[in-house]
């Protein structure tokens, strides 16, 4: 806190030197403190540390925040193509929805029209990835999953117990009680 103190004064160095020690003492706060950091390098002139001290954290201690603090900070000083490289490169290397949804943010609001293929087949791939666990068929009773379908569960041997439903519909729209629970 007493970071903000000084950054609020002005004293750019001192907040600095202030949140360095949030490194020892706590890393995972440090995305609470990322993009005032990132200005107090801008304000002192040193992008090119603030570049490196934040991809340092990002190596370190990965987050979603931290890193578009850094992809931002790219962007102000490398321009908007080295900003979507490093995105897409961490998004490669760390795959998580909420990096693809920056992704997808950053593609709609002006993607350079040479990259925009390249990373809807990313997207693809990676979301991909995650719907594999959706798309699975679940038995009502005992909640085997399964990738096939199955008259008679495997897990409980009822039958008609899996709906022909993906698990990620039976989520949203569960299947009414009368029928199913009364199987069970
Ligand atoms: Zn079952």
């Amino acid at each position: 806190m007493l970071g903000e103190i000084y950054f609020a004064q002005g004293q750019f160095q001192k907040a600095l030197e202030q949140w360095r020690t949030a490194e020892d003492q706590n890393p995972w706060y440090l995305p609470l403190i990322g993009r005032q950091m990132w200005e107090a390098f801008l304000a002192l002139g040193q992008e090119q540390a603030g570049i490196e001290q934040l991809d340092k954290y990002c190596q370190q201690y990965p987050s979603i925040d931290l890193l578009m603090v850094l992809v931002n900070a790219v962007e102000t000083t490398q321009g908007k193509s080295a900003a979507f490289d490093l995105l897409r490169a961490e998004v490669r290397k760390r795959p998580s929805l909420l990096g693809l949804d920056k992704l997808l943010e950053w593609q709609l609001a002006g993607a350079l029209e040479d990259e925009r293929i390249q990373d809807l087949a990313l997207i693809r791939e990676l979301i991909a990835r995650h719907t594999q666990r959706l798309e699975r068929y679940r038995c009502q009773s005992c909640g085997f999953q399964a990738k096939q379908f199955y008259w008679q569960c495997p897990g409980c041997a009822h039958w008609d117990s899996i709906v022909p439903r993906r698990s990620e519909e039976l989520d949203f729209y569960p299947v009414a009680q009368d029928s199913k629970k009364a199987a069970a």
